[in-house]
């Protein structure tokens, strides 16, 4: 299948890149990795006339240590997240989570930026973003601004990013030592998608866990945060018992779509399921 005749742009700077994105307006699309764009270009679901190329934008790729944050480009692929030193030692679960993504293909071309801006409901990153509270970093006409991952995702292929800003990083905090993170996902057999994935950072402290923070991806029309399992295991000891009872709670808040992976009740059952495992693998993680 062919894509609908576009013309092709390679922007130099992010600023070239804005300054094509306001020229040609609800005509262009930016272009990363392709691999959620080109598909839906050649089914026609989505026929720009214009396509901005990032790829040749210097600056946009790469992991950087930035105080207590890692900052990561926008650009950077789903592989060079996962092989990254910086984020195997600082936040080794997300590139737990950049090397559970689709298959080698997919992660040699597909980016971060990429990923998050698409707000695919099935994509991985998203329910990592939310737990470990990163935030966005976009340029447009007005100038830099950062955006929550709370705030981050709006609905259904919809963020909050402008139609005339590019995202330029992704600011993820470094995780302290008394903090475990994990992330479970039941895969679709083919693409490799999130039927439901979450992701768990617990703080532990005195034997307790102080903090939770949990992610949830893949059974509604976006990512969430399971504020449920959070107030529920939030003081507890991490043990089976608490977090077989918090994990009852994932479904709450969040718009189970019953889709051809499987109905509302069997989408609300995993995510109890895959909410229990990523909080023991969290809690046996902490050193
Ligand atoms: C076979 C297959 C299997 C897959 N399996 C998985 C999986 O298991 N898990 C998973 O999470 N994903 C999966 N994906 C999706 C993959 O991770 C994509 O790479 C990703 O969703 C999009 O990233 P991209 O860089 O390819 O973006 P593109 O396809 O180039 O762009 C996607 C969208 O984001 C916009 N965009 C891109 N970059 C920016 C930016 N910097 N600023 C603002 N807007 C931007 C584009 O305009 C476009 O609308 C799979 C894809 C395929 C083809």
């Amino acid at each position: 299948m062919y894509p609908a005749q576009f013309d092709y742009h390679t922007p130099g700077t992010v600023q070239e890149a804005l300054a094509m994105l306001g020229q040609y307006n609800d005509d262009a699309k930016l272009l990363a990795g392709g691999h959620s764009l080109l598909p839906a270009m050649k089914l026609r679901l989505s026929q720009p006339k214009h396509l901005i190329d990032l790829r040749k934008i210097p600056g946009l790729s790469g992991v950087r240590e930035d105080g207590g944050v890692l900052a990561i480009g926008a650009m950077t692929t789903h592989y060079a997240v996962e092989t990254s030193p910086a984020v195997k030692s600082k936040c080794a679960l997300l590139g737990q989570v950049a090397g559970q993504i689709g298959d080698p293909m997919v992660r040699n071309m597909g980016t971060i930026g990429g990923s998050l801006a698409h707000a695919d409901p099935a994509a991985d990153y998203p329910a990592a973003i939310i737990a470990l509270g990163a935030e966005m970093v976009a340029e447009g006409p007005k100038g830099k601004r950062t955006i929550k991952a709370d705030d981050f995702f709006l609905g259904l292929l919809t963020t909050a990013i402008g139609p005339d800003e590019v995202m330029t990083e992704v600011r993820v905090p470094v995780l302290g030592p008394k903090i475990g993170a994990a992330y479970m996902k039941f895969p679709h057999p083919a693409s490799r998608f999130a039927v439901v994935g979450v992701a768990a950072v617990l703080t532990i402290d005195a034997g307790k866990i102080a903090k939770a923070s949990i992610g949830i991806t893949g059974a509604g029309t976006k990512a969430v945060r399971a504020k449920g399992v959070e107030a529920a295991i939030t003081g507890k000891a991490g043990d089976a018992a608490s977090i077989q009872a918090a994990a009852e709670r994932a479904p709450e808040g969040v718009d189970v779509q019953a889709d051809l992976q499987g109905s509302e009740e069997y989408k609300s059952h995993l995510l109890k399921v895959f909410a229990k495992r990523a909080m023991e693998a969290a809690v046996a993680s902490v050193k």
